[in-house]
């Protein structure tokens, strides 16, 4: 459902990304690991047009997204991002966080997006805080509230940038957690992760970036028990 190729994207004269060429299908679990400074948060950008590409194509059930016909906000809607910082609403309630995107962007009505809303607030196990505002929440309940309300926009694919290394080790749990049910339940997801043991356990799919390329890419157990190349068993023997 979504191909990647020949990526590249430059700031300036700085090439962060080179041809980059990937594919995911659906209900793929695909964790892209690497060092810091790698790209690895470029290129979930670029995936949900947060950066524009320089060169190269990124083809959502075929049509090139970088194509001036298609509608930026319906298609973040069906390619959905977490952030690291959550980027939740912090003047609206959770509720309201839920809510919103639905209304504004799918057109749903108020009573459809509650309904909504509720279904995956309690699937994060967020239900009972539905009237709190973001800053009256821990990292992870916040955390838990933005995959909420990607949800509730009823992506294909959700895109994760480092959804725990924001969090205090005790929440770190609850949230991939949630993540590991989403995957029981055949969600597409590209997470960008440094939770080795989530990735090795989850991941279908994991792509090795470093310095702007894909160094190593395989199923988990390549990547994780016969890595091929240098720079992939170094990194991850930093891990063990
Ligand atoms: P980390 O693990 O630390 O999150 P990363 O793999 O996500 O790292 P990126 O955030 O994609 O790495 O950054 C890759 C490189 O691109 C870095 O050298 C960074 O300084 C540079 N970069 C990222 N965004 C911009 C920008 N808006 N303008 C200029 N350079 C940028
Ligand atoms: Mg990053």
């Amino acid at each position: 459902i979504l191909e990647v190729q020949h990526l590249g994207k430059s700031f300036g004269n700085n090439e962060i990304l080179k041809d980059i060429d990937f594919s995911v299908k659906p209900k793929d679990v695909t964790c892209i690991i690497g060092p810091s400074g790698s790209g690895k948060s470029t290129l979930l950008r670029c995936m949900n047009l947060l950066e524009t590409p320089s060169c190269g194509e990124i083809r959502y059930h075929g049509t090139n997204i970088m194509d001036k016909h298609v509608n930026v906000p319906e298609y973040r809607s069906k390619v959905g991002m977490v952030f690291q910082n959550f980027n939740l609403f912090n003047n609206m309630t959770v509720l309201k966080n839920c809510t919103v995107g639905q209304e504004k962007v799918l057109k749903k009505s108020k009573e459809e997006a509650y309904r909504n809303a509720m279904m995956y607030l309690e699937k994060v196990g967020m239900a009972p805080y539905i009237n709190a505002k973001p800053k009256q929440l821990s990292g992870g309940q916040k955390q838990r509230v933005a995959i909420a309300r990607a949800l509730a926009m009823e992506p294909e694919i959700l895109l994760f940038d480092e959804p725990t290394s924001a969090l205090d080790p005790q929440m770190v749990g609850e949230v991939l957690e949630v993540m590991r049910t989403l995957a029981k339940d055949g969600l597409t997801m590209i997470i960008v992760t440094h939770e080795m043991a989530f990735a090795r356990d989850v991941a279908k799919h994991v792509i090795f970036m470093g310095d702007g390329v894909i160094v190593e890419e395989g199923t988990s157990q390549q990547i994780f028990e016969n890595p091929q190349k240098e720079l992939t068993k170094e990194f991850l023997s930093r891990f063990r």
